[in-house]
């Protein structure tokens, strides 16, 4: 039993938004449906309400009609013909008409109780009728109208029963009146079939809304879902990138001693061939760990930056004569170059400007198969700009709109031998940006590529570095 509780307890916490849906498809129909009942409900007391005023009224006009003729029969039961002949002519002119007056007798006061003297239908005249509402009608001085339903056909009526009085206000007779309201039954059930018909349908279309709406809490729920396991993912990278970076430095670091006792024992051909592959693709693993790291820790807004004011050039400088010896190997010559600067003081973290420049002269260095790197130095209009320009591979304009995109990588043949991970380009952008700063590139594919780094020139001086 409590399994059972804790079970419903779990899914209600899980389908919040279904629930929610589910509640609002039933509460928001049902309330529009009690809204129509009450509006139908009091519509037809307003109805009842008038056509009670309407019997009152006619039994009033009758009644003047008939003021001077009370005492005599004839008149009196001429005038009810009359009433039935006009209502008989009506019919036959318009198939439609429809009488609200279905029966009109007339009594006088004979002791206990009343005689009929003028009715609809002859046959009765002369009998005595003994009615309660008869009675009080005519006690009260007043006419009473009482709904009365002829539950055999399902219709409803007005029993009017009003005193009729001569021109002198004496109280002479009786006036019995039936009066059909079948005529505003009908229009009744036409205007409340109309807005039943209008409920059902606004209900569909609430029904079908509330739908698509559960639909899309549930793409909202999806999208919580994949946050929460690419997070996770983000979470299982990081912690992963960290557990191997411990092991490969402890590799690295063996595998520089033994190149080194290789060489004091005079060890060549193979051997130290071998030594030199493990600690390269070592070097390739750290730096791929470093990078996903690196990753990690921007997505995760864990990227620490400690900017402060301080002189670029010179670590620009120091930065590039660490390129020197790679450069020459593959025949490149390299330069950094002042190109007039003014002021290099900008605002940055020493660490992560080093490792911009180092991730874009690298690739300069990196797909240059051979010729120049320049890497040039400029302030105008209070910006410090670095442009490291290089005469390599080189990249097409299609190639270059996905430049910083993470893993992207540009793949031809003079790519393959290549190799790279795709996320430094992305891990630069970030940092400059996070530094305040901008990159962008221009390249032309076999003549070369220009990357321009721009950051605001501090206004004071404060730190050299
Ligand atoms: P990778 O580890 O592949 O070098 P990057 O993010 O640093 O990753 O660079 C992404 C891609 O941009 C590279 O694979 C390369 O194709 C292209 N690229 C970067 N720098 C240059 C350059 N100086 N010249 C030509 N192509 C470059």
């Amino acid at each position: 039993m409590e399994n059972k509780l804790s079970k419903i307890n779990n899914f209600l916490k899980d389908n919040k938004q279904f629930i929610y849906s589910v509640v609002l498809m039933l509460v928001i129909p049902s309330v529009i449906i009690f809204n129509t009942w009450l509006f139908s409900q009091s519509f037809k007391e307003t109805v009842d309400q008038s056509l009670r005023d309407k019997a009152v009224g006619i039994s009033q006009s009758i009644n003047i009609s008939l003021a001077d003729e009370l005492d005599s029969q004839e008149k009196l039961q001429s005038y009810v013909n009359n009433w039935k002949k006009f209502s008989a002519n009506q019919e036959l002119i318009d198939e439609k008409y429809e009488d609200d007056v279905v029966a009109l007798d007339i009594f006088y006061k004979n002791d206990e109780n009343f005689k009929l003297v003028a009715s609809f239908d002859k046959d009765k005249i002369g009998q005595s009728y003994d009615s309660m509402a008869y009675v009080i009608a005519w006690n009260s001085n007043w006419p009473s109208a009482q709904k009365i339903i002829d539950h055999s056909n399902n219709k409803y009526y007005w029993l009017v029963v009003s005193p009729l009085k001569n021109s002198f206000g004496e109280k002479q007779a009786l006036l019995v009146m039936t009066i059909s309201a079948s005529a505003i039954d009908t229009s009744l059930s036409v205007a409340l079939t109309r807005s039943y018909i209008v409920l059902i349908f606004s209900v569909i279309v609430i029904i079908l809304l509330l739908f698509a709406n559960s639909r899309l809490f549930e793409h909202a729920l999806l999208y919580q879902k994949i946050k929460e396991i690419d997070q996770m993912k983000d979470e299982f990278i990081s912690m992963a990138s960290h557990e191997l970076r411990t092991p490969v430095t402890v590799i690295r670091g063996y595998v520089v001693m033994l190149i080194d006792d290789a060489k004091k024992m005079s060890i060549t051909g193979e051997a130290l061939e071998y030594l030199n592959t493990i600690k390269i693709s070592t070097e390739r693993l750290g730096d791929l760990i470093e990078d996903l790291l690196n990753v990690s820790r921007i997505e995760q807004g864990r990227m620490k930056i400690e900017s402060q004011i301080m002189d670029a050039y010179p670590i620009i400088e120091r930065t590039v004569s660490q390129f020197s010896v790679q450069a020459k190997e593959k025949n490149i010559v390299l330069s950094c170059i002042n190109d007039g600067l003014e002021s290099s003081m900008i605002n940055i973290d020493k660490d992560r400007f080093e490792q911009v420049l180092i991730n874009i002269i690298g690739n300069a260095i990196k797909y240059t198969p051979s010729g120049n790197v320049d890497v040039k130095v400029r302030s105008k209009n209070d910006s410090l700009f670095i442009l490291v320009k290089d005469s390599g591979i080189g990249m097409t304009a299609k190639e270059r709109e996905r430049l910083f995109e993470k893993f992207y990588r540009v793949k031809n043949p003079k790519t393959d031998s290549i190799v790279g991970t795709g996320l430094g380009l992305w891990i630069t952008k970030q940092i400059v940006e996070l530094m305040g700063g901008s990159i962008s590139v221009d390249s032309m594919e076999g003549v070369g590529s220009l990357f321009t780094i721009e950051f605001p020139l501090a206004k004071e001086k404060q730190k050299e570095p």
